[in-house]
């Protein structure tokens, strides 16, 4: 049928960009420096494809720099629209029937909000992943529309302390929400709310809803969002309508609890409790895709609620791209590196791509 051609087409397209590349890939983002900030050097060297350089103190490297190679690397001048140009394909196989999972990494500030959203005073050309992501399926199933009925809804949800909870919700989130496996859909979180979505203000109405509830309860000096994780999933369905089969497509949009490290000495209480749960979960998260990127035969998805949330979409025939962000600041440079760091361990089986980049 024109749905099998379309879905073979596609298939072929997409492992030829795969062979290239892999499952895993990791882009580098490097913040401007912020209007009104005092003009000073940054702590990057210089950026070339995929290679970034770091200008290091002594304590780091002896030579006074610190090179990383990644899939792509893209410099504070770049735009939102190149940052989302080289993500498109895998926008395209989540309607084909694949798992996809897009992650922002980075201490706070460093502009991951930025990149899977956008600035507080949302513009057109603003607009980061998230929302050029769904535009792209929205399209791409229009497109389609004459052999495969397509539906697509999301669901917003945020962990904070190893619990997850429903962002869109009309009444205030408080309700701690399980994780299940069902052998129909997978994994997936029944009782988050599930909404239908056809056009972007669709999606830019249920983000605003998203981002009011995710800030309740926050104090301007205990800004929860940068200690939470949230995700957007995108559930796609789609139904070929000469044959009836039926393919699913799942992509989260996960935008990560800061990953800066905190001083054990210097806080107590909640801030502790806070800091050892996003601790325990970003470095579960790199455990997993370490594995992946290992071909390990044991993958620690319990580890914690994130992994497991995001098992299904993690390896298999799953794709991963993580963006992992960084600030120009000297100040800033221990946590650049030690994301740097983190990046380069996720990405190790990419090396051979990354090379074949430059
Ligand atoms: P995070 O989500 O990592 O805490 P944000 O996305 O909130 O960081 O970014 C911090 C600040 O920097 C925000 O004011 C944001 O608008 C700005 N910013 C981040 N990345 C960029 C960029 N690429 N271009 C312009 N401003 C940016």
């Amino acid at each position: 049928s024109g749905y099998q051609r379309v879905l073979e087409e596609n298939r072929k397209l997409y492992n030829q960009v795969q062979d290239l590349k892999g499952n895993i890939r990791v882009y580098c983002r490097v913040r401007p420096f912020l209007p009104g900030q005092p003009n000073r050097s940054s702590s990057v060297d210089h950026i070339e494809e995929g290679n970034i350089s770091i200008i290091a103190p002594l304590k780091y490297s002896r030579e006074g720099k610190k090179s990383f190679t990644f899939n792509k690397v893209f410099g504070p001048s770049a735009t939102q629209e190149e940052v989302f140009s080289d993500t498109q394909p895998l926008i395209r196989s989540v309607l084909d029937g694949y798992n996809v999972c897009i992650f922002a990494y980075g201490q706070t500030g460093s502009g991951k909000t930025y990149t899977m959203s956008g600035p507080k005073e949302l513009t057109e050309e603003g607009q980061g992943v998230n929302y050029r992501a769904l535009g792209d399926l929205f399209l791409l199933s229009e497109q389609r529309k004459d052999t495969i009925c397509y539906d697509i809804s999301v669901q917003m949800l945020e962990i904070y302390n190893e619990q997850v909870k429903d962002l869109l919700v009309s009444d205030g989130v408080n309700k701690r929400l399980e994780i299940r496996n069902s052998s129909q859909t997978g994994i997936n979180v029944p009782e988050a709310n599930l909404v239908p979505v056809s056009t972007t203000s669709d999606v830019i109405n249920l983000m605003n809803l998203g981002q009011k509830n995710r800030s309740v309860g926050a104090t301007a000096m205990n800004d929860r969002s940068s200690r939470s994780h949230s995700c957007l999933t995108v559930h796609v369905q789609g139904r070929d309508l000469t044959s009836g089969s039926i393919l699913r497509g799942c992509m989260h949009l996960v935008d990560l609890a800061g990953s800066e490290r905190v001083d054990k000495s210097e806080v107590t209480g909640d801030r502790l409790k806070e800091a050892q749960h996003i601790n325990k979960s970003l470095s579960a998260l790199g455990d997993v895709i370490y594995s992946l990127a290992q071909k390990s035969s044991h993958v620690p998805y319990r580890n914690s609620k994130l992994t497991q949330l995001l098992q299904d979409s993690l390896g298999g025939q799953a794709k991963t791209l993580m963006f992992v962000h960084i600030s120009p600041e000297p100040e800033a440079l221990g946590e650049t590196i030690s994301t740097l760091k983190f990046a380069e361990r996720v990405s190790t089986v990419e090396l051979g791509a990354a090379r074949v980049n430059k």
